[in-house]
C-alpha cells in the first residue's frame, strides 16, 4: 500500500472515532457478532466462497442467526451464489444499510454496492478496506450468532485489516490436495499465524473425482496435501470435499449445495462446521 492510501485510510478510521487496530489487540467492529469466522485461502479459485457460504448455511440451519460478509471485493461471488445477485444497497429509517436475506443468513458483499453485478471494482487498496469496515459498521446486522467472511485469497490488505479491526475466533483455510506447490496455502498460514489468528482447520477441497458412470475415483489435483499441512502445522483438519458437477451447479444457480443436496454431500460441510466446533473456540448462542 503506498504512503497515501495509508494516510486515507488512517484518517477514515479516525473520523469514525477508532484508533487503527493492532493484530495483537485489534478493534471490535463487529461487536453484534458473538463469533467470527474468517475463509480464506492461499490463491483463489479453490472453492474458498463455496465452502463459507455452504458452511455458513449449515449453521444456518442450525438455527444460528447467521451474517455472510462478502470480503473478496475485487471477486465478489457470494451474492450469485446465494441468489441475491440483483439486490442492490437500500438504507432503513436510522440511515443504515439494509442486509440482503436469503437462505435465512443476512447477506453483504461490495458487489452490491456496484450499479449493476458485472460492474468491476476499480479500487485503491485504501478505497476497499474503507469499504469493508463500513460494511462492517454501517449495515444493519442485528445481533448475530456468527459472521462468516468470504475472504479475497493470499495475504494482502484485507487480511491485515480483518486482523486489525475484528476480533476473528477462527480462520478456516481452504486448500486444494496437491502436495507440491502449497506455498501459498503456507504463507496464508503463516500470516494468520504472525496476526495473531487462531485457526480452526484445513479443508481440503476438488479432493478427486468419482466418474459417475463407472465409480472409478481419480486423483486430478493430486491427493493428501490437505492432511500433510495439517499435520505440519498441528492444525485440525476438518475434510475432503470432492469434485461433485453438483457443487459448481447449485452454485451457479444459487442455492447452497448444503442446502439442496443429499445427505453425503450435506455430510461434508456439516463435518466442517463440527470440527470448527470441536475446536472449544466458539461460543454457543442461545437457541
Ligand atoms: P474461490 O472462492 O476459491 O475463488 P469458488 O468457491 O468461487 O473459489 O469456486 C470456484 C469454482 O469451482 C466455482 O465455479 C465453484 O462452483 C466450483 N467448485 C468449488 N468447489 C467445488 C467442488 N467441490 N466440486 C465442483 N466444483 C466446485
Amino acid at each position: 500500500m503506498s504512503d497515501a492510501d495509508e494516510l486515507a485510510r488512517r484518517k477514515l478510521l479516525e473520523s469514525k472515532g477508532k484508533s487503527f487496530g493492532h493484530s495483537s489487540r485489534p478493534n471490535d467492529r463487529a461487536p453484534w457478532a458473538k463469533n467470527v469466522l474468517i475463509v480464506t485461502s492461499g490463491k483463489g479459485g479453490v472453492g474458498k466462497s463455496t465452502v463459507a457460504v455452504n458452511v455458513a448455511s449449515v449453521f444456518a440451519q442450525r438455527d444460528w442467526k447467521v451474517g455472510l460478509l462478502d470480503a473478496d471485493v475485487y471477486g465478489p461471488s457470494v451474492p450469485r451464489m446465494l441468489q441475491v445477485d440483483d439486490e442492490r444497497l437500500t438504507w432503513n429509517d436510522q440511515e443504515r444499510i439494509v442486509c440482503a436475506e436469503n437462505f435465512g443468513m443476512k447477506v453483504m458483499s461490495v458487489g452490491m454496492t456496484t450499479p449493476t453485478p458485472d460492474t468491476p471494482l476499480v479500487w485503491r487498496a485504501s478505497v476497499a478496506t474503507s469499504a469493508l469496515i463500513q460494511l462492517l459498521e454501517d449495515v444493519d446486522w442485528g445481533e448475530l450468532d456468527l459472521l462468516v467472511v468470504d475472504m479475497p485469497p493470499g495475504t494482502g490488505d484485507t487480511q491485515l485489516t480483518m486482523a486489525q479491526e475484528l476480533r476473528v475466533t477462527a480462520a478456516l483455510v481452504v486448500t486444494t490436495p496437491q502436495v507440491i506447490s502449497t506455498d501459498d496455502v503456507r504463507r496464508a498460514i503463516k500470516m494468520l499465524q504472525d496476526v495473531h489468528i487462531p485457526i480452526g482447520g484445513i479443508v481440503e477441497n476438488l479432493s478427486g473425482f468419482v466418474a459417475p458412470d463407472t465409480g472409478q475415483r481419480y486423483a486430478i489435483f493430486g491427493e493428501g496435501g490437505g492432511q500433510l499441512l495439517a499435520k505440519q502445522y498441528g492444525l485440525p483438519f476438518l475434510g475432503e470435499i470432492p469434485i461433485d458437477m453438483a457443487v459448481r451447479q447449485s452454485s451457479d444457480a444459487g442455492t447452497p449445495i448444503a442446502v439442496s443436496g443429499t445427505a453425503a454431500q450435506k455430510a461434508w460441510y456439516e463435518r466442517i462446521a463440527d470440527g470448527l466446533l470441536a475446536t472449544g473456540r466458539f461460543l454457543q448462542p442461545k437457541l
